[in-house]
């Protein structure tokens, strides 16, 4: 494959791979026969982007999903119309992007007064929550396979059933009402919906697949807590298949150490969730670090608020920190977390892409003693702290040219802007999706820097020069996406 015409590093030149690699860059390359050729007409040829935060199966089912939330949906009303009017896949209806500023707290007699016919399950935009109404209860079992063992409800208060630790931990997470009966709201409860759910509806990956090639993208990491061997294997099938074409790390449980990596398929940190109401010991979350590490781990934690990242630090403090560990969103960092972050070496892997599309939100909810230190960019790049970025798909959109675009703005979807010291440049934000995570103390760490002979050949091609790109950071812009050679959007060039 040759890639001729093509702006690397600021000039004309030509770029050809083989094997999966890039083997010549080079000003005058003569073309084999046979050789596919594109010609990138000027356009500037990128390193393929790298989403370092997503969560793929949920993606795949978001994309088949009804959206519930804002800015599609804000109102009741709309909520009730969406609800109404949809078709059920697999005998369900499932939603997400659900707010509270749409219609407040939803529970099961909330839901039941919108539709009582089919199950309807309904995600949180946070993620950590489903709303379902009586017959999706019903359909899940959660009164009866879990009520039978559990005599004793009291009010919030569930009870414990043998059966697998998975599940034991799920059921904790069923909300009870006054009447010991399921509310309709279920905590962190992502497997028990998946044991309880048939496969038949499992997400295909394919969708999720050639929507990201379509943006770039060639590399991601998914950062699924629950990930296990099992969803691991799941995942190799669809690389194989073609489905799922780009490269793969995989966060999830300890369980997942021994997992034969692939040339594709890469494990990555342990993910660690933490949730201010219910922080673990300090002792606990300090020792799930030093096992993590015990195994050549590292640990990722996820911190939203400013006592999980003071927490988070602490642990990571006590456990004594590897190169690599990270913390995920870091959604408020006060400065002194910030010191402690640079202190101990810890990454950071954040969403620039929620100040546009929840910035409006934020700044109606978050406290003004929190706002200015909301998703840093620029403070983190200024200290030298590594850096990188992630959609959070499908808790955020999944194309990262939005997101770097956020990144440049700060711009919110009503115009306003937040944290105008935050903006980076448009290179800085390219870096931030670029394959390793950015580490900004680097000078020779330009966002161009890694097409070289010898690199893999993961290659983003715009319709633009660079000059052009960088004063409109758009997926638009993207004509053609290879991964390890291959062309994986468009399906034809
Ligand atoms: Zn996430």
């Amino acid at each position: 494959m040759l890639i001729h015409n093509a702006e690397i590093s600021s000039r004309r030149t030509s770029l050809r791979c083989k094997n999966g690699l890039i083997v010549q860059i080079a000003d005058q390359i003569a073309i084999d026969g046979g050789e596919e050729v594109i010609d990138a007409k000027g356009g500037v040829l990128l390193p393929g982007l790298h989403d370092h935060h997503l969560h793929l199966f949920s993606l795949a089912a978001q994309l088949a999903s009804l959206n519930c939330g804002p800015p599609n949906i804000t109102s009741h009303d709309a909520l009730t119309r969406v609800l109404r009017e949809a078709e059920p896949s697999g005998g369900w209806l499932r939603g997400t992007g659900y707010f509270e500023s749409v219609a407040g707290p939803l529970n099961r007699n909330r839901l039941d007064a919108i539709r009582a016919d089919v199950p309807i399950r309904i995600q949180h935009r946070s993620g950590s929550m489903w709303f379902l109404n009586s017959r999706a209860i019903e359909a899940l079992q959660l009164e009866t396979r879990v009520g039978e063992a559990m005599p004793h409800l009291v009010d919030g208060r569930p009870g414990r059933k043998s059966g697998t630790a998975r599940e034991d931990n799920a059921i904790e997470n069923i909300e009870r009402d006054a009447l010991g009966r399921a509310s309709g709201r279920l905590f962190r409860a992502d497997d028990l919906l998946r044991q309880r759910i048939p496969a038949s509806a499992a997400p295909d990956l394919a969708i999720v697949g050639s929507r990201l090639a379509r943006y770039g993208v060639t590399r991601v990491t998914d950062a699924t807590p629950t990930t296990s061997p099992v969803e691991a294997e799941l995942f190799l099938a669809a690389q194989r298949s073609g489905a799922l074409p780009q490269r793969l790390r995989l966060m999830g449980r300890l369980a997942l150490s021994g997992f034969q990596e692939t040339d594709r398929l890469e494990i990555g940190e342990v993910k660690i969730m933490l949730d201010e109401p219910a922080l673990p010991e300090l002792d606990h979350l300090t020792r799930s670090i030093e096992s993590a590490h015990a195994v050549g781990r590292r640990v990722a934690i996820h911190t939203v608020t400013r006592t999980e990242i003071h927490f988070a630090l602490a642990a990571f403090g006590a456990a004594g920190p590897l190169p690599g560990d990270r913390l995920e969103h870091a959604s408020i960092a006060p400065d002194e977390a910030l010191e402690r972050t640079k202190q101990l070496e810890i990454s950071i892997v954040t969403q620039p892409n929620f100040v546009g599309e929840r910035g409006d939100d934020y700044r109606e909810t978050v406290g003004a003693e929190d706002l200015p230190w909301l998703y840093r960019l620029e403070s983190w790049r200024k200290s030298g702290i590594p850096l990188a970025a992630g959609t959070d798909a499908p808790f955020g959109d999944p194309d990262p040219w939005r997101a770097m675009n956020a990144a440049v703005t700060r711009q919110t979807a009503s115009g306003a802007c937040l944290g105008p010291n935050e903006k980076v440049s448009p290179e800085v934000a390219l870096g931030l999706f670029r394959d390793q995570i950015f580490d900004t103390g680097q000078t020779k760490n330009s966002p161009f820097g890694s097409l070289a002979v010898g690199q893999k050949a993961d290659l983003c091609l715009l319709n633009s020069s660079w000059r052009e790109a960088r004063e409109e950071l758009s997926s638009e812009r993207v004509v053609a996406t290879l991964c390890a050679g291959n062309v994986i959007w468009p399906a034809e060039i």
